[in-house]
């Protein structure tokens, strides 16, 4: 079966893999399609050390085609998800605790096992969410890590009802950031980018305000016209965002970081203290938490914006992340492969 792997010098490549026996507790999965996430990115580029070989992928959604004996949690024809949160151990005080994303003998997809950008892949039965029906395979492969994280960051932000919210960046895991933000906690939303096009998007799909940060103070603007956002989600790939979040917010106010920029960030102490500003981690989600994430894209509330692509297109389509020119997200299509011939399909 075909699998997209680091070839060690920051491209991927398309290799030959023979998928191995299933061992107890097991699914099999043939993919239909695996959406390309920025974290695809940073593995490929060996940013979180040499990961050569593995296979790349945690926005997989397949078809059960063999469960091992012992497996009850999936059946041959079940539609399940393949994420960055791959298995726990089940027995730590993060496991027993809801917080099992944090175990620290966590397995994630495409990182340390093979992950869901092949034809096949084997997932831990018990882990894998299915997907519901209703909600196609290329939206839900979108909220299987930018959907799931976006709303487990709303979540974690404590934002109430009628609250502002800022979120800071609106790319893939953005625009799903305003969407979760306000259709689900019905929260007020301020969206900032630098990006025309991308807040226009954020704008359509819910956004209150709207604030181009290349030529404006975001955080200024915000504070303005809101008296500080309640909270922020920050899903910009630079650091500066992280600093404007924290200035955007009003006293007591938390920012909840999700992207994954290297490197440090600055934050003024005194700023924090007298304020009583916040400022946290939050890492993809929990399967419940992906399992109440799909349910609120089956039902239509949250709509992800996917456009398939042919496996062909794969390192264009990291090349067109690095220089930010995608909008939503880029979903290898493994269903209808053959007859893409490395063409863009807007699916949605
Ligand atoms: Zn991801
Ligand atoms: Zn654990």
């Amino acid at each position: 079966m075909k699998a997209v792997v680091p070839n060690g010098k920051g491209k991927v490549d398309i290799v030959e893999k023979q998928i191995r026996p299933l061992q107890p507790g097991e699914a099999l999965l043939k993919m239909t399609c695996c959406g390309v996430c920025h974290t695809d990115l940073h593995v490929k580029n060996g940013d979180y050390g040499d990961k050569k070989g593995v296979t790349l992928g945690h926005e997989g959604i397949g078809v059960v085609t063999a469960v091992a004996p012992d497996v009850t949690a999936l059946k041959v024809g079940d539609r399940a998800s393949v994420a960055w949160f791959y298995e726990g151990c089940g027995r730590c005080e993060y496991c027993t605790t809801g917080r099992e994303t944090l175990c620290r003998d966590v397995k994630n997809a495409g990182y340390t096992v093979d992950g869901g950008m092949a034809e096949e892949c084997i997932v831990p039965a018990n882990y894998a969410v299915k997907v519901p029906d209703g909600l196609a395979s290329p939206e839900a492969s979108s909220v299987t890590c930018a959907g799931v994280t976006t709303y487990k960051a709303v979540k974690v932000s404590g934002v109430k009802p009628g609250q502002w919210i800022a979120v800071y960046g609106l790319g893939g895991l953005g625009n799903l950031a305003v969407q979760y933000a306000k259709k689900v906690f019905n929260a007020k939303v301020v969206a900032v980018d630098i990006s025309d096009e991308k807040l226009a998007f954020a704008q359509k799909v819910g956004a209150d305000i709207i604030i181009n940060s290349k030529n404006e103070d975001a955080a200024k603007i915000i504070q303005n016209k809101t008296g500080g956002a309640h909270a922020a989600i920050v899903t910009a790939v630079a650091s500066v965002a992280f600093e404007a979040a924290v200035n955007s917010v009003r006293a007591g106010g938390r920012v909840v970081a999700i992207s994954l920029p290297p490197g440090a960030m600055r934050l003024d102490i005194p700023h924090l203290v007298f304020n009583g500003i916040e400022v946290v981690g939050s890492l993809v989600g929990t399967r419940e938490d992906l399992a109440e994430a799909f349910a609120f894209a089956a039902d239509g509330t949250v709509v992800p914006k996917v456009t398939l692509r042919s496996i062909k297109d794969v390192n264009d389509i990291f090349t067109e992340m690095e220089e930010g020119k995608i909008e939503g997200r880029m979903v290898i299509d493994f269903e209808h492969d053959h007859h893409h011939h490395g063409k863009k399909h807007a699916h949605a």
